[in-house]
């Protein structure tokens, strides 16, 4: 008989977790973390998909500490409506709603991201990576016209890039006057953007992390430290 591998989605501490799930001749549910970073249960042939979930909310803490970082530098592979995003720090329900083309708008009762085809939920993430893509461009934008006055007046405004990056929230380049800011930014509060679009402006003076950097870094933003703890909080968690 060849294993079956089916999925599971589990909500635990307001972490999504996609987890792949092997029923195979085995006596206990087993959890580890493959080496993509994802989630793997494997367990006994009958077991009900309500045992499953109860075993993985268990493991709370154990997968916040694996596959957490994971968590956080990703989106969704799939997206539904009603599903939980994170947007400037904070954890919101998602509205999927029939439209033109792919936006996403903030209303009172949270974000509505508008698609052609809204049940199809591969085509949702895609569709949200892109709308976020295009929300997180115009507010890097508009945050780094408030720290315009920090560049050196020769280089007008930068262009902004945004990339996947993983290892870290943001690079700068005086050289081609490019600013390259985390797409994942977008999903820590304005405080912790405002931090890096800051500390990338002030590399347009000081290259290296030297005395001189955070001098003039801490002169524009007393409390810059505090949030970079906040930043490294979101990478772990
Ligand atoms: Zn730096």
């Amino acid at each position: 008989m060849s294993n079956q591998t089916e999925k599971l989605t589990v909500t635990v501490n307001g972490v999504r977790y996609e987890i792949t799930v092997t029923r195979k001749q085995v006596k206990r549910l087993t959890l580890r973390i493959d080496r993509q970073g994802q989630p793997c249960l494997t367990v006994p042939v009958r077991t009900s998909r309500k045992e499953m979930t109860s075993f993985v909310e268990s493991c709370g803490e154990w997968l916040a500490r694996h596959a957490g970082k994971r968590s956080f530098f990703s989106l969704p592979s799939e997206l539904r409506n009603g599903d939980t995003v994170m947007i400037l720090g904070e954890e919101r329900r998602i509205l999927l709603q029939r439209g033109a083309r792919a936006e996403l708008v903030f209303l009172e009762r949270g974000p509505v991201l508008i698609m052609r085809d809204p049940e199809d939920a591969v085509k949702a993430a895609a569709a949200y990576k892109k709308a976020l893509t295009d929300m997180a461009m115009n507010v890097f934008r508009e945050r780094l016209r408030r720290y315009l006055h920090v560049i050196p007046r020769r280089y007008g405004t930068p262009e902004i890039k945004i990339r996947m990056m993983t290892s870290r929230w943001g690079s700068a380049n005086p050289t081609t006057n490019e600013i390259h800011l985390s797409l994942y930014l977008i999903k820590t509060p304005l405080e912790c953007v405002d931090s890096v679009v800051l500390h990338e402006a002030v590399h347009y003076t000081h290259m290296d992390h030297g005395s001189g950097f955070y001098d003039m870094l801490l002169s524009y933003m007393p409390d810059y430290r505090k949030r970079s703890a906040v930043l490294k909080n979101y990478a772990r968690t």
